[in-house]
């Protein structure tokens, strides 16, 4: 897949297109073909001088695309993709459209996970491979295609950001780039499920996107039969880290909490998620949890969900409430993969 042009950040098809002989403004058509254009042929990019598009193709390079295998649609508006890789996996990206009209794309960056969060029907899949670069910006491309401008992007689909880290930062470069989707970085939100090293790499990226961090417990005992991630990492570790963020970075925070019935949805984990969230400038998003077939756990009642917010937020601590979408279409938080986890 190196020779992927989908895949390279403006920079590398500079560099690329120099290395060939070209003239370095060429990358510009390149990119804007990719990007935008839905070029699916090298000889499509028009603009380019024919021998260096011959040049190109007889060099092994290609513009590779997913393939859309379905596309559904929730009676609440939200659309799921599902998309087949070159290699037969698939993986799902979800279209969310607000009040505004604003469109949302939560991305996919690895088909399955290694992560293995219980309450997650990815989480359950077995894991195959990370996406390339062009494999998780090309998710975008065919939203566009099919739905027109997408708004803001979150990398919060099918697969943990900084297990592929690379792959992502290229992929967050790609999106923001002025001469393709030109998706503002403030407007793309990378969500790890807390890998504190990875968040102190982040840090130094000098990026402007929004960083989520998955909580979803406010002890490390009980975070730990959710997230075994949670094993190795503490909860105290992952605020230090995410402190030393902020300091570096002078961005806010996000912490996930997906609201579980009957197991971190009392008012004394709600106490408890406030003491430690004191000292740290970040806001909560409470999740309504999704059930799927592949785990027991249920959603807390809408009364719950507001009584939690009400503790949290009488504590001092900015939280919002993330209903659900798209469920009726399994595209819910915690259900991507719940179709391909139900057929195994
Ligand atoms: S919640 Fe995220 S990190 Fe956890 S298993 Fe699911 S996709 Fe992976």
């Amino acid at each position: 897949m190196e020779k992927d042009l989908t895949g390279m950040t403006f920079e590398q098809l500079e560099s690329l297109v120099v290395t060939l002989g070209g003239k370095r403004y060429l990358a510009k058509y390149l990119f804007s073909f990719i990007h935008g254009k839905n070029a699916h042929i090298i000889e499509e990019i028009t603009p380019l001088p024919k021998a260096f598009r011959e040049k190109l193709v007889q060099q092994g390079y290609n513009i590779g695309r997913l393939q859309p295998v379905d596309q559904l649609i929730d009676p609440d508006g939200t659309i799921k993709f599902v998309f087949a890789l070159h290699d037969h996996h698939h993986i799902e990206a979800v279209l969310l459209t607000d009040e505004n009209r604003r469109k949302t794309l939560c991305i996919s960056c690895q088909a399955g996970c290694r992560m293995g969060c219980t309450f997650c029907a990815t989480g359950k899949l077995k894991f195959a491979r990370n996406l390339t670069a062009g494999e998780i910006v090309d998710q975008v491309n065919q939203a566009v295609i099919a739905c027109g401008k997408v708004n803001n992007v979150v990398y919060m689909g099918m697969g943990e950001p900084f297990d592929n880290y690379e792959a992502t930062i290229d992929s967050i470069h790609i999106l923001n780039h002025p001469d393709g989707f030109n998706i503002g970085q403030r407007h793309i939100t990378v969500s790890t499920c807390g890998m504190p090293d990875s968040i102190r790499r982040f840090a130094g990226e000098n990026l402007q996107v929004r960083l989520a961090v998955s909580l979803h417990a406010p002890s490390d005992d009980l975070r730990k039969t959710l997230m075994p991630v949670a094993g190795r990492d503490s909860i105290d570790q992952i605020l230090t880290v995410v402190e030393e963020y902020q300091e570096q970075t002078g961005r806010r925070i996000t912490f996930e909490y997906c609201m579980i019935k009957g197991f971190n949805d009392a008012d004394h984990h709600a106490r408890s998620l406030a003491r430690k969230l004191k000292v740290i400038h970040a806001s909560v998003n409470l999740i309504e949890y999704n059930s799927h077939s592949g785990c027991h756990y249920q959603s807390s009642s809408r009364n719950r969900i507001h009584r939690f917010l009400d503790v949290l937020q009488e504590a001092g601590i900015e939280t919002m409430i993330r209903y659900k979408r798209g469920a009726g279409i399994k595209a819910a938080c915690g259900q991507l993969g719940a179709t391909q986890l139900e057929k195994h």
